[in-house]
């Protein structure tokens, strides 16, 4: 549906007037942004009531994503994008002496994820209604998103993100389709007719709402649905006379999104989590198949639904599967089994053995009684089934059920068709070391699906002059179809193109340069090296690395040598229980401030420690960042996105060997990017022999020494304890992290960086070569393999709309 600006101007007019009772020259940009918004809805909902009715029609197989975290940042934009209506709506502002991006503050940051995972689920809604797939998400409505962070004296402190104050412009309530889940209390096995059916006793009763969430695809005529639950207190008759108690109780499930995605805490709650969105989301499923396909017969049920299991935190839905198709719908377990296995499918993120879960059977068996039954008869099948078959030892390393607890991953691994790593060394580590027995016996059930970004976040919302310019050299093709961007390296050599590129990463700059003056008063020079790690804090991810560089270059300038200037940007927050981390954070803060306030060094150093890192605030240093730092210790980091976000913006990657940054290296060549570090194999060489002792390196290594020690010896204010405790770390015996092994090779690596940031030329010709080469990482094709080679969808086919 097009508009033209004089019908948006009069349609903006007209919900001011009857929201407000105001002219739009009146209205406060909170309220030009929930009219905006309004408009929009408008505009969408026609096609979102189409897209449902045409999927009633066609019977096109669906996928269902479930997910613990979305993370989508902020709607409005990306709304706007997908319509086709930003340019016409920005002009038509502009017109009004009104600013787009000024309007769109007032929208909340939808942080309903800690990260890269979260991040991911939302860029496969975009994806898959942009590609012309009927996917739905499936997720938690939680009150408190991702907390916000603070920083008090250098310490990261935690805000509530109480996001949904301000917020319903974009969620539709169906109280029709809501759903009961059921907790605790006794399950009795009783003869019905022949057939065993539980009957529960004192169970807690929890009614699961649905909030629909509109994802327009890109310019198609389709919109999806991401569907978030709620927890409620059930309706009367289930639970009679509720007290507060019970209020608080049942309102707690859905209350506070888990800040962490590796260590896990509140546990009880959070496996009460894990059900309630995988039951809600089932049971709705199912609801509907009976409804609008096939009745009774679930022999047909994979042939209209794929279930994917986002990380093991969904992994439930493999018992829930088979407790509905058995309990419910009074399937014979072994039909029930071959139609779940065929509906399921798994992706793993981490091979960090915390991030596994395992959940203690006495705590399964008293939240989830009946759902324990039943994952102990799938393991006790699955025992039977490879006895005499397989070695015990295996049997006894994959099982589901050992040593008193349930292992998640095991479950999503045995009840699903398709298990896959997010990239290409990841899903070789999961093959070769972390599943290897699974792999064994299930070779065919493994693939690789390497992560991706959407572009159209990442490059047309968050970097318009970029985008322009692309317009301007390749055509306007790029935006529907990414394999076009590979032409952009035609202009490897156009003079032209290439000072663009600079002009328009300096006018990037300059903004971020202005956001950091407001928010931290330091002045940054835009003509710096603008060096970025922004994401999760985490010892793995080693921010630590990057600290002991920063360390480096403020001796060897104290000392005359000089380098050019820099100014370092991090956004990362820590898990609030997790000491480490914190205890980076700090000195990173204090380091900041030694710096930045040292007077020998001007501005030939700065260090910005960014409060608060989200979408919304990635979408700001993005775009402005000359070099992207993806340091990890080989192996850890499963894919990494970041990565991608910034070489799209035609970052530099200084990267170990690690995630998706192989696969960086492969689309630029080597030439292109910095790589350094330990591989692989030398990696797991340390791990096998505990041959790892960082005390030698530091004791005969005067550069490394002399940046490590001025950590404990005084050199860096108010952070003594702190200071000491990464000391610590490093020199430990074994640090799994390996940080000094690879300091080294980091400083020589930054070396030749600095050269290359010396010829100007060259380097925004390998910032081009990035540019055009991150098509490879552009979500569309990642869903695009997904659908086809793990979910066989088809694609809907809709009217688009003029
Ligand atoms: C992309 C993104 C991440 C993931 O970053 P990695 O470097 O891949 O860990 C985390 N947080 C936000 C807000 C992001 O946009």
């Amino acid at each position: 549906m097009r508009i033209t600006k004089e019908e948006f101007k009069q349609r903006l007019a007209r919900k001011v007037r009857n929201y407000y009772e105001e002219e739009i020259s009146e209205a406060s940009n909170a309220e030009l942004f929930a009219a905006l918004s309004a408009i929009v809805r408008d505009g969408f909902a026609p096609q979102w009531r189409r897209t449902r009715i045409s999927e009633k029609e066609q019977k096109q197989k669906q996928v269902y994503y479930f997910s613990i975290e979305f993370l989508p940042g902020t709607l409005l934009k990306s709304n706007l994008l997908n319509l086709g209506w930003l340019e016409t709506v920005s002009e038509a502002l502009e017109d009004l002496g009104l600013d787009l991006d000024t309007i769109a503050t007032a929208e909340p940051d939808m942080a309903l994820g800690n990260g890269g995972l979260g991040r991911l689920a939302a860029a496969f809604m975009d994806s898959l209604a942009s590609t012309g797939y009927t996917g739905n998400g499936n997720g938690i409505r939680y009150k408190y998103g991702l907390f916000k962070q603070k920083f008090v004296n250098g310490y990261q402190k935690e805000l509530p993100n109480d996001w949904l104050k301000s917020q319903d412009y974009w969620e539709v309530r169906r109280e029709s389709k809501s759903v009961l889940v059921r907790f605790g209390g006794q399950v009795h096995m009783v003869d019905d007719n022949g057939w065993l059916v539980p009957q529960y006793e004192g169970e807690e009763v929890v009614r699961a709402v649905p909030y629909d969430i509109a994802i327009v695809g890109y310019q198609n005529g389709l919109t999806n649905t991401l569907r978030l639950w709620d927890a409620e207190i059930p309706p009367e008759g289930e639970l009679n006379y509720p007290t507060i108690e019970d209020r608080r109780r049942i309102e707690d499930i859905t209350s506070i999104l888990y800040p962490d995605d590796s260590n896990y805490e509140g546990r009880l709650l959070r496996l009460k989590q894990e059900y309630f969105f995988t039951s809600a989301g089932l049971q709705s499923i199912l609801n509907y198949y009976v409804k609008e396909i096939a009745k009774h017969d679930f022999s047909e049920l994979p042939n209209y639904v794929a279930i994917h299991i986002n990380d093991t935190h969904p992994a439930l839905a493999v018992a829930e599967m088979m407790r509905l198709l058995v309990d419910k719908y009074r399937v014979s377990w072994d039909k029930a089994w071959n139609i779940t296995v065929k509906t399921m499918s798994y992706t793993n993120h981490t091979i960090m053995q915390e991030a596994l879960e395992k959940w203690e059977i006495s705590m399964m068996s008293e939240l989830l009684p009946r759902i324990m039954q039943i994952i102990t008869e799938i393991d006790r099948r699955y025992v039977e089934n490879l006895k005499n078959k397989v070695s015990d030892e295996v049997i006894e390393r994959t099982r589901i059920i050992k040593d008193g607890k349930v292992r998640m991953a095991h479950l999503a691994i045995i009840g699903s068709h398709s298990i896959n790593g997010v990239a290409e060394l990841h899903t070789q580590l999961l093959e070769t070391e972390v599943l290897k027995d699974f792999y064994n016996l299930y070779p065919e059930r493994f693939n690789n699906k390497t992560n991706g970004i959407t572009l159209r976040r990442w490059i047309q919302i968050a970097n318009p002059d970029l985008s322009k310019l692309l317009d301007k050299t390749i055509g306007k093709e790029w935006r529907a179809n990414s394999d076009e961007m590979l032409n952009f390296e035609k202009y490897l050599h156009n003079s032209e193109t290439l000072n663009s590129l600079k002009k328009i990463k300096y006018d990037n700059k300059v903004k971020l340069a202005k956001l950091i003056k407001d928010r931290t008063g330091i002045i940054v020079d835009p003509k710096a090296i603008f060096d970025v790690q922004v994401k999760r804090l985490h010892a793995y991810k080693r921010q630590t690395l990057k600290l002991l560089h920063i360390l480096h270059l403020y001796q060897d300038l104290k000392a005359g040598i000089d380098h050019p200037k820099r100014v370092v940007i991090f956004g990362a927050k820590a898990a609030p229980s997790y000491v480490f981390a914190k205890q980076v954070i700090k000195v990173i803060n204090e380091t900041a401030n030694m710096i930045n306030n040292d007077p020998d060094i001007h501005d030939k150093l700065k260090v910005i420690f960014l409060e608060n890192y989200d979408v919304t605030l990635a979408e700001k240093i993005i775009p402005a960042a000359d070099v992207s730092e993806q340091i990890s210790t080989t192996t850890k980091e499963a894919s990494g996105t970041s990565n991608m976000k910034l070489m799209a913006n035609g970052a530099l990657t200084v990267a170990t060997m690690d995630g998706a940054n192989i696969e960086i290296k492969d689309a630029v060549g080597e030439d292109n990017i910095f790589s350094f570090g330990l591989a692989k194999d030398e990696v797991y060489k340390y791990y096998a022999s505990k041959s790892y002792h960082p005390r030698n390196l530091y004791e005969n290594d005067a550069v490394m020494k002399r940046a490590v020690d001025s950590l404990i010896d005084g050199t860096i204010p108010n952070s003594n304890s702190e200071g000491q405790a990464l000391f610590n770390n490093f020199l430990e015996d074994n640090e799994q992290f390996l940080v000094l092994a690879d300091f080294s090779s980091y400083i020589k690596i930054q070396n030749k960086l600095e050269q290359a940031w010396a010829q100007e030329r060259l380097w925004y010709q390998m910032s081009l070569v990035n540019i055009a080469h991150s098509e490879r990482f552009d979500v569309d094709k990642t869903i695009k393999r997904y659908a086809k080679e793990i979910w066989h969808l088809n694609q809907l086919k809709i009217e688009k709309t003029k």
